[in-house]
C-alpha cells in the first residue's frame, strides 16, 4: 500500500484536538460532513441502476416520521444525560487517564464506523487488518522493537494485552518439554543453548531447567528442530515441519489441550508472575484467568518512588522454592498510580546475571499501559523536555520564581531504551495515545510467537530463512486464531493508523503532546510543594470568605517521574514564620483528603444535584494501604507528613491523585489562563474549608 507522505515538518499540536472551548470545530464539522458524503456517494454509486427501495413518499409517511420524531426524543434525553458525563477534554480536568481524542483518531474512527469492518480476519476487513499490521509495526518501532521481526496488534485495552502476553509467555515456556519428549522417544541428539551459554542434548534436561531456556530459545525451538530434522534425517521441510507438528498436538506438555492442572501436576513445577506491588490489578486477573492463580503473583516491594526495588526482587527469585519457576517478570512503564517507570534496564541487567549465574531465565514483560508513548520523546530527534520557566504566580521570594524542569534524568532514560529487550509489551492507544476506546495493544519482539498460539510450527518456503516474518500482510490473514478475541472493531485500526500517520510517533510529533504533559505534571508538582509559601496570597484572594481555622499545605508523594501527581493535603502551623505540620491524627489527615476529593468529584455519576457544568475541577484519589505498600517503602513520605507506620498500617493513607494529560495546559497559560495555578486555588479554597468542617471555629 502506498500512502501520501505524512505532510509538511511542522506538526501543530493546536491543530490536533477539538479544543477545550471547541474552538477546532468548524474543520471539524467540516471533516465529517466529507466523510460522511464520501461515504453516501460509495452507497450511491454502487450499482446505481438498482432502485430506491425507500421511496419519497415512504419516508414521508406518517408512521415513518413518527418513528423519527420518538427517536429525537430519546436521542435529546439522552443527550441531555450526558452533560453528567465528565468534561474529560477540559483542561480542569486532571483526574483520571483520561483527556481529549485527536482529531485524525475521531475521524479515523467514523470512517471505520460506518464501513465497520471486523478485523478478526482480513475476509471480513481487506483494509484495515493491513492497517491495524501497518499500526503494529509502528507501535512496535516506538517501543524499540525491529518493525519487521515484531508481532504487534491491537486489542480492547491494556488489560486484554497483559493476558494475552502472559498467554503468549506460557506457550513459548511449555514448548522445549514437548520438544525434549520427542527427542527422547526418536532418539535424536538434539542440542539446546543454556541461559548460561553452554550447550547440552535437549534429552539431557530436565523439566526445571527446560522451563527456564531464554524467549529467544524456547521461542525459536520448533523451528530449530524442524531444521534439525532436516539435516540429520533428510527429511523435506514439509516432512520435518509435519513431524513437529504432530509432536506438538500429542505432546503431554500440550497445555491448549489439556489445561494447565495437568500439566503442572506431571511436572511438579509452580508458576510464580514478579511484579511490583504498584502493578495494575489485571496482572492479577492475568493470573487467575491463566489457571495461575492470583496468589502466583508475588508483588515485590517498591522504594520511595514507588519503582521495583531490585534488591528485593533479587531477594524474591532467590527465595523461590526448588519447584516454582519465574513464569514472568513484569516491570511497570508508568504504574497507574503513581506514574512511577521501573528501572527495566536492571531489571534486565539482573536477568543476564541470572543467565549466567543460575542457569535460568525467565519471560520479561512491560507494562506500558500507561507510559508507553513516551517512547516517543526517544524516537526521532533529540530528547528535549527541558525548560526553565518562571512559576509566575506573584510569589514575592525571587528565589522561588524560576523552576527548571527536567525529564531526562539518566535512570528514567535508560529504563525506557532498554524496553527494546522486552520480550513483549502492553501500551494503550486509548490512554496516552489520544485515541477513543477501545484501543490496546500487545507487542512481542520476535513474530515467531504466533506459532504457539496456532499450535503449528509454520515457516515459509526457504527452511534456512527460519522467520516467518508477519511483516508480509499476506501471511496474517486472520488475525482470530493468533489473539485472545474475536471480532473486533477495523475501527480503531483505522483511527491508530490516521493518526500515527499524520501525528508521527516521534519526539517531534506525538512527544510534542506528551512533552507538554510532562512539563505541567512538574508544574503542578512544583505549585504544590510551593503551596506553603503561597499559603497567605492564595487566603487573601480568598477574600471575604471565612478564614481558614489553622493552615495546611499539600505534601506531593514523590517528584512524579511521568506525568501523575499525587499528593496528600495536611495541617500545619506555624512557627518562625513558616509553615510545620502541626499535630493531627492520621484519621483527620485522612478525612481532610477526603473532603478536598469530594469538592473535586461529583458524588454518584448521575447525581441531579451535581451538574458537571457546575464542577469546576477534577481530581482522583487512591488509598495506599500496608498490604499494598509497606509503611518501611514509605519511611520517607510518612515522615514528612509526621504519620506514625502503626498508624499507617492501621488505618492506610487517602491520596489525591491528578493525571495531568490535557494537551492544551501549556497554550491556555500563552492565553492567559493557567489551568493549573486556579487548580492549586481551588485545592486551597476546598482544604480551608474542609478544615472548617473537620475543626469548627469554637462556639461565641
Ligand atoms: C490502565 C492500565 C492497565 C489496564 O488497561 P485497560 O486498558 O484499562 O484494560 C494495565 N496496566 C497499567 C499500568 C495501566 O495503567
Amino acid at each position: 500500500m502506498t500512502h501520501p507522505p505524512s505532510g509538511a515538518a511542522a506538526h501543530p499540536l493546536s491543530a490536533w484536538f477539538l479544543g477545550p472551548r471547541a474552538e477546532n470545530a468548524p474543520v471539524w464539522t467540516e471533516l465529517f460532513d466529507h466523510i460522511f458524503q464520501d461515504y453516501i456517494h460509495w452507497r450511491r454509486n454502487y450499482f446505481p441502476a438498482d432502485p430506491w427501495i425507500v421511496g419519497r413518499l415512504r419516508r414521508r409517511s406518517p408512521e415513518h416520521e413518527a418513528w423519527l420524531d420518538s427517536l429525537t426524543g430519546h436521542l435529546d434525553g439522552i443527550l441531555s444525560e450526558l452533560k453528567y458525563h465528565f468534561p474529560m477534554h477540559s483542561p480542569r480536568y486532571n483526574a483520571h487517564m483520561t483527556s481529549e481524542q485527536s482529531l485524525p483518531a475521531v475521524l479515523g474512527y467514523f470512517a471505520g464506523l460506518l464501513y465497520n469492518p471486523n478485523n478478526v480476519t482480513g475476509e471480513a476487513a481487506p483494509i484495515t487488518v493491513a492497517l491495524e499490521l501497518e499500526v503494529g509495526r509502528m507501535i512496535a518501532g516506538m517501543l524499540g522493537y525491529d518493525p519487521a521481526r515484531a508481532w504487534a496488534h491491537i486489542c480492547s485495552g491494556g488489560t486484554l494485552a497483559n493476558i494475552e502476553a502472559l498467554w503468549v509467555a506460557r506457550t513459548v515456556q511449555f514448548a522445549p518439554l514437548t520438544v525434549r519428549d520427542y527427542c527422547r522417544a526418536e532418539q535424536l541428539a538434539f542440542p539446546v543453548r543454556l541461559p548460561n551459554g553452554t550447550e547440552a542434548p535437549i534429552t539431557s534436561l530436565d523439566d526445571r531447567t527446560l522451563i527456564s531456556l531464554t524467549p529467544a530459545v524456547a521461542g525459536g525451538i520448533f523451528r530449530e528442530l524442524a531444521q534439525h530434522l532436516e539435516r540429520t534425517r533428510g527429511l523435506s521441510p514439509t516432512a520435518a515441519l509435519g513431524q513437529v507438528n504432530a509432536a506438538v498436538a500429542a505432546s503431554r506438555w500440550n497445555i491448549a489441550r489439556r489445561g494447565l492442572g495437568p500439566v503442572l501436576a506431571e511436572s511438579g513445577l509452580r508458576p510464580v508472575v514478579l511484579a511490583s506491588a504498584a502493578a495494575h490489578y489485571s496482572i492479577a486477573k492475568s493470573c487467575n484467568v491463566l489457571g495461575y492463580g492470583e496468589d502466583a503473583a508475588r508483588l515485590v516491594p517498591v522504594n520511595a518512588r514507588f519503582q521495583m526495588d531490585l534488591d528485593a526482587l533479587e531477594a524474591t527469585v532467590a527465595a523461590l522454592r526448588p519447584e516454582e519457576y519465574v513464569a514472568a517478570a513484569i516491570g511497570i512503564v508508568g504504574t497507574t498510580e503513581e506514574g512511577a517507570v521501573d528501572p527495566i534496564h536492571r531489571i534486565r541487567a539482573f536477568r543476564e546475571q541470572y543467565e549466567r549465574r543460575e542457569n535460568r531465565s525467565f519471560w520479561l514483560h512491560v507494562d506500558a499501559a500507561w507510559g508507553g508513548y513516551l517512547r516517543t520523546l526517544f524516537c526521532g530527534a533529540a530528547l528535549t523536555v527541558e525548560e526553565r520557566f518562571e512559576l509566575d504566580v506573584g510569589l514575592d521570594t525571587p528565589d522561588l520564581r524560576t523552576e527548571e524542569i527536567r525529564w531526562n534524568d539518566p535512570e528514567t532514560s535508560a529504563a525506557f531504551l532498554a524496553m527494546a529487550d522486552s520480550d513483549s509489551t502492553t501500551v494503550d492507544p486509548h490512554k496516552m495515545g489520544y485515541i477513543p476506546y477501545p484501543a490496546g495493544v500487545v507487542a512481542f519482539r520476535d513474530s515467531r510467537v504466533t506459532e504457539f498460539i496456532t499450535q503449528r510450527a509454520q515457516y515459509l518456503g526457504d527452511a534456512g530463512l527460519g522467520v516467518g516474518s508477519v511483516e508480509d500482510p499476506v501471511q496474517v490473514t486472520a488475525m482470530g486464531p493468533l489473539i485472545l478475541e474475536g471480532s473486533k472493531p477495523g475501527a480503531a485500526a483505522l483511527a491508530c493508523w490516521l493518526a500515527h500517520r499524520t501525528i508521527p510517533l516521534t519526539s517531534d510529533g506525538h512527544g510534542q503532546v506528551v512533552r507538554v504533559t510532562l512539563l505541567n505534571a512538574r508544574r503542578l508538582e512544583r505549585l504544590l510543594t510551593r503551596h506553603r509559601a503561597l499559603f497567605l496570597k492564595l487566603e487573601r484572594e480568598r477574600g471575604t470568605e471565612p478564614a481558614a481555622p489553622s493552615p495546611f499545605t499539600f505534601f506531593p508523594i514523590a517528584e512524579p517521574e511521568t506525568n501523575l501527581v499525587c499528593f496528600v493535603a495536611r495541617q500545619m502551623t506555624w512557627r518562625d514564620g513558616g509553615l510545620v505540620p502541626a499535630p493531627a491524627s492520621l484519621g483527620s489527615i485522612n478525612r481532610l483528603n477526603e473532603l478536598i476529593f469530594n469538592a473535586a468529584s461529583i458524588p454518584g455519576a448521575r447525581s441531579p444535584h451535581r451538574l458537571s457544568a457546575a464542577q469546576p475541577f477534577f481530581i482522583s484519589r487512591t488509598r495506599f494501604e500496608e498490604g499494598q505498600y509497606r509503611g518501611a517503602t514509605l519511611t520517607h513520605l510518612l515522615t514528612q507528613l509526621e504519620i506514625g507506620e502503626r498508624d499507617y498500617a492501621r488505618e492506610g493513607l487517602f491520596v489525591l491523585r491528578s493525571t495531568v494529560m490535557n494537551p492544551w495546559h501549556s497554550e491556555a497559560r500563552q492565553a492567559g489562563m493557567d489551568y493549573l495555578y486556579e487548580f492549586v486555588r481551588f485545592l486551597h479554597r476546598s482544604a480551608a474549608e474542609a478544615m472548617r468542617e473537620i475543626s469548627p471555629p469554637p462556639a461565641p
